[in-house]
């Protein structure tokens, strides 16, 4: 049993719709893929919190095609 989660294993989709004009919105992934971008450091407190506190949830950017509208959803890990 391990503690996955679903969107980033491709197991299924959570789908969310845009609170401004209620589009469906788009998964862009998980959020520590964007802050590995700008920062290492952050990313490697990010990665400590996820391993101590927060190992039950992925923190997913989801945008919005049709206004750009972007929210962060945490997805519940699954086990598998
Ligand atoms: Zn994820
Ligand atoms: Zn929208």
């Amino acid at each position: 049993m391990k503690l996955v989660c679903p969107l980033c294993n491709g197991l299924y989709k959570v789908d969310y719709n845009c609170i401004k004009c209620n589009e469906a919105m788009i998964d862009k992934g998980p959020e520590v893929n964007y802050l590995d971008n700008y920062s290492p450091y952050l990313l490697d407190e990010v990665t400590h919190l996820v391993d101590g506190v927060k190992n039950d949830k992925c923190v997913h950017i989801y945008q919005c095609p049709n206004c750009n509208y972007k929210e962060r959803y945490s997805i519940e890990r699954k086990n598998i």
